[in-house]
């Protein structure tokens, strides 16, 4: 028997929630790249999504795209649900909160539930990124966890880095979605490791920044230039990628790219996001009861410039200069 066109029509289908700074370029590395052309979008921002669909109306003539009133409308279109959106709150209210992805599905047939993959790209707690699969798996569907590294720049080359959580079966159907918007898609194992992976890297990131920064802070007050200290670490054993790609000093050159420290810190990562991961390492390693030594520190560190207004919309490499501010404050006291 043939299956009707509105069954069709869904599991060819990309739904997308959370259109802002990541996620509207992401969906116009699906609608350029991948082999999809409906897409069913959503954003509690009305103005975003319009722009978004204006904007693919000229660019993309090709792809249609539906604007959907809700998370439940988008699971109503769509079997494939993408999202991306800020907290752990917000994946909650996008997928078991009031017309939800699962209001949609617990009035849709069986086999409807079943084509229905969730993939949330959100950096939030593992601990409700898998409730929430768990709720959609009740119903018949499936979730998978599947935040990303490489900022908005890599989300608008579609060279992100993608860490997916949840079974094999899954993993093998997103891919392709996936690999649309990413240099590397890598499967990390069951659900919530994909964002394990994230939330490590991350922690290992704030650390190896504010330690270069402490470094780069000692080395230059005892007599080095910065370069030279910075061309030293950079073939000796301090070599990360602070160093090599972002690093913080202005005065120091690496390479033909200039990181945000030579635009006074604008754009790049900003700090509030670089605290907000350090906040869920150790949170999650307080759960998991995993001292976090230096991690705790360093949260502790990015708590107070994430909440200033000088530094928390600036890169996070800018610990650098708080931390010259506070020497300045002592020496002259
Ligand atoms: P953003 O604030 O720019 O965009 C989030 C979007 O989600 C907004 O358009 C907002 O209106 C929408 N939204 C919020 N609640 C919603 C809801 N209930 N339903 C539908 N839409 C809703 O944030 P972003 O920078 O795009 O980050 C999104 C996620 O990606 C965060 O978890 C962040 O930690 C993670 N991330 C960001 C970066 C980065 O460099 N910006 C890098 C890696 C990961």
């Amino acid at each position: 028997m043939s299956r009707p066109k509105v069954l069709l029509e869904r599991t060819s289908t990309i739904g997308f929630i959370g259109l802002g700074a990541m996620g509207n370029h992401m969906l116009n590395n699906l609608i350029c790249r991948s082999p999809f052309k409906r897409f069913a979008v959503f954003d509690i921002n009305d103005a975003t999504v319009n722009g978004v669909i204006a904007r693919h109306k000229s660019e993309n003539p090709s792809a249609q795209i539906l604007k959907c009133a809700s998370p439940a409308d988008v699971a109503t279109k769509a079997s494939y649900i993408m999202s991306m959106v800020p907290t752990s709150k917000h994946v909650q209210e996008v997928y078991t909160g009031r017309n939800s992805v699962l209001t949609a599905l617990q009035n849709l047939d069986a086999e409807s539930r079943s084509h229905t993959l969730c993939l949330d790209q959100s950096t939030i707690e593992q601990s409700v990124s898998k409730a929430v699969a768990l709720e959609m798996r009740k119903v018949g569907a499936n979730m998978m966890d599947a935040p990303v590294s490489g900022g908005v720049v890599g989300a608008e080359k579609g060279t992100l880095a993608i860490m997916v959580g949840g079974d094999e079966q899954s993993f093998e159907r997103a891919l392709p979605v996936l690999s649309s918007m990413a240099r590397k898609v890598t499967h990390c194992g069951d659900l919530g490791t994909g964002l394990a992976a994230k939330i490590s890297n991350n922690l290992l990131l704030g650390i190896t920044m504010l330690g270069l920064s402490e470094a780069t802070l000692l080395g230059t007050t005892l007599g080095v230039k910065p370069q030279v200290l910075a061309d030293i670490i950079n073939n000796s054993t301090g070599e990360c990628w602070s160093s090599k790609v972002n690093h913080p000093d202005p005065e120091v050159k690496v390479g033909d790219a200039l990181p945000p420290a030579h635009r006074n810190y604008a754009g790049g990562f900003v700090t509030k996001l670089a605290h907000k991961d350090l906040g869920l390492a150790v949170s999650a390693a307080k759960d998991a009861k995993v001292p976090l030594e230096l991690g705790k520190r360093c949260e502790e560190v990015y708590r107070a410039l994430a909440n200033s207004q000088e530094w928390g919309g600036r890169d996070f490499s800018g610990v650098l200069q708080a931390l010259k501010d506070t020497t300045a404050l002592k020496a002259s006291l």
